[in-house]
This record gives C-alpha cells, structure tokens and sequence, in this order.
C-alpha cells in the first residue's frame, strides 16, 4: 500500500530577450525535519512512527539530495551535522558551516541528538570559500532564538562571487510580526556584508545573493512583502514555474497534525534578479503524487518538500 516515490522533472525557463550569462550552478533548499521533532514533538497522525526513525529517514533524506546533487545546499532542522551530514558529505566533496538555534526545541525532547540548526553545504569543485559567518537574528534590537548562516563563495570557473544565506524563521500562527522583525533584521545584516566586505569601493557592483530558507510565512505576509520591496533586488525563484511568472506554488509543506491539515508555502530562494538568472526549476509534485496520508510518509522523509533551481551568472554590461 505504499505509494510509488515521486517523480520530480526540471521546468526549463525560457524567456525572451535574455542576454548573455555564464557558470550554471544548482542550489537545493530544504527543511529536513529534525529528527527529534518528527518523532517527539510533530504529532504527524497519518505517519507511521516506523517510516519516522532515523534509520529508514537518513537515506532518503541523503538519496534526495544525491539524486540533485546541488553545489549549494542549504538545510533547516538539522539535528544529525557532527554524526552524519557533516560526514557523509564530506566524503563526496563538500564544504560545510553549521549554526545551531540557541534553544533549540529538540533539546525538550528525551533522547535528543543535540540542538536542531541551519546548515549550509558548498561543492568544493566548484566554489571556493571566502568567508562564512553565522548571525543570530535580533528584533527590536533583542537577540531571538532564530540564526542564519551567510556563505561567501567565488566561483571556480569565472571568478564570480556569490553570497549565500540560509535561515528558518519563528513557526507558528499569532508570531507574524516577529517573522517580519527577523526578515528585517536579515536583510540589513545581508546588505551590510554584500556592501562592506567585499566590494569596498562605491563603483564595484554588490555581491549576488541568493537567500534560502523555511520563512514560516505565507505570500501574504509582511516578511514575504519586505523580501520582495527590499533594496537588494530580490525575487522568488518559484515563481517561475507559475503560468504567469509571478505566483508562488500552491504547497512547499503539506502535513496533517491533530490540530488538521496544514497545505501551504513557506519555504522560499530569493535571488538577486539583477544579476542571476533561474535557468531551471524542479517541479511539485501532485496531490496525487504527495497521497492522501501527506507528509512524511515512507516515501518522503520530511514534511517540507525541496525547492531544487539552476541559475548562471548574468554577463555584466
Ligand atoms: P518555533 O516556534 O520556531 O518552532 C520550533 C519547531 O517546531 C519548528 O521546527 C517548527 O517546524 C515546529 N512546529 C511548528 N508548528 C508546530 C506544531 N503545531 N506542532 C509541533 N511542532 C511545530 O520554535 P522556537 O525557536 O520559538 O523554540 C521554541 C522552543 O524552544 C520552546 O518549546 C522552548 O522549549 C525552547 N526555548 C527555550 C528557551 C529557554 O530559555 N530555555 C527560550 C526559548 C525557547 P516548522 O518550522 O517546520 O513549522
Ligand atoms: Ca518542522
């Protein structure tokens, strides 16, 4: 009675008018689900506790990244760095940074791995690391239990730098305005690094940037607002697959909880829209495809699915 596993095909996006761009790279975002969480906090009524252990999750949690193989993966909810991701992937040549949130909720649950935490994961081939730094995020100038990691990469094939951040904002309904603090609090920390660090000169353009996270915000909610009307020129790669161009996907998570069902868009990659381009983008699966019991399921080790998008380097004029 299980479902067959789903298949994911890259949208290729065609738009007129494109100028010249170099240096594909693929960039994966995904909340993994903690591993604590899943089995002690989550309350996934239609999951089986057997398809939640670690033993049958890590697999298919390393198998969908292995099938993508993205140069740059950003993670939420990891629980299992120092035992098994920082490892394994290493072993087949990335590069990694670790920031675990200072109170991290798995820490309530008995038999814990350690805190849970945001990662960020580099292919070594192809970037070479510049700096890596991990922010705690603040609102109203005091410090929250939200962190992010912020990767400076150069490119090993036409020297261009990129700057990567990958964040998980507050969960839960009633704390929209603290998501909107944070995504602010990010944003100025981000235009601060892209400006200062690497581009001292006010002629040099800014760094591209590419943010990655579980933002825990619908579309419609002011953190989603201030990404899009931010100075930094950011747009939601996503959109891309909608007909128009300019509608976020129906579901980035789907889980059922006793409380009901939860079908909605959290997760997100911003990316400078003035300097990259999407060339690329996985895309959702069905309903059908997801099954009527949601996720996690035996066949999906999380109860967000991954965003997976292509991007090249727009030539500059
Ligand atoms: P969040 O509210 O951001 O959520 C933590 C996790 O819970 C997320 O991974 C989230 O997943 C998941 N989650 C969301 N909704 C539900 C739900 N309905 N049922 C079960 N899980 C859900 O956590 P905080 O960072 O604010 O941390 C909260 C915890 O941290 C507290 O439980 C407390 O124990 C601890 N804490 C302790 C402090 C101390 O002083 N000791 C201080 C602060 C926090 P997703 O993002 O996928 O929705
Ligand atoms: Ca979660």
């Amino acid at each position: 009675d299980r479902p067959p596993r789903f298949h994911r095909k890259f949208i290729h996006i065609h738009e007129d008018g494109r100028s010249a761009s170099s240096g594909h790279f693929r960039v994966m975002q995904w909340n993994i689900l903690a591993q604590a969480l899943g089995e002690g906090m989550d309350s996934f009524v239609h999951c089986p506790l057997e398809a939640l252990s670690w033993s049958q999750r890590k697999y298919l949690i390393l198998e969908e990244i292995l099938i993508h193989r993205p140069h740059i993966l950003c993670l939420q909810e990891v629980d299992h760095y120092f035992d098994t991701f920082q490892p394994v992937l290493a072993g087949l040549g990335y590069c990694s940074h670790f920031c675990p949130k200072p109170w991290s909720p798995c820490l309530d649950v008995e038999g814990n791995n350690g805190p849970d935490g945001c990662a960020l994961f580099y292919d070594q081939s192809e970037f070479e690391l510049l700096d890596s730094v991990n922010i705690r995020l603040s609102a109203m100038r005091i410090p929250t239990n939200q962190v992010a990691v912020v990767t400076m990469l150069r490119s090993r094939h036409n020297n261009r730098s990129v700057c990567i951040a990958v964040t998980h904002l507050k969960a839960r309904a009633g704390w929209e305005w603290l998501r909107s603090a944070q995504g602010s609090d990010l944003l100025r920390q981000l235009q601060n690094l892209v400006q200062q660090r690497h581009s001292p000169s006010p002629a040099s353009q800014d760094v591209p940037l590419l943010v990655c996270g579980d933002f825990n915000a619908v579309p419609s909610e002011e953190v989603y607002r201030r990404f899009t009307s931010s100075l930094l020129g950011l747009d939601s790669a996503y959109k891309k697959l909608s007909q128009d161009g300019s509608t976020e996907p129906a579901y980035t998570t789907w889980k059922i909880r006793p409380t009901g069902e939860c079908c909605s868009t959290l997760d997100y990659i911003w990316y400078a829209k003035d300097s990259l381009r999407v060339e690329a983008v996985l895309d959702m699966p069905t309903e059908e495809q997801i099954g009527p019991n949601r996720l996690p399921s035996y066949n999906y080790p999380s109860d967000h699915l991954s965003l997976v998008c292509d991007f090249s380097f727009k030539e500059r004029e």
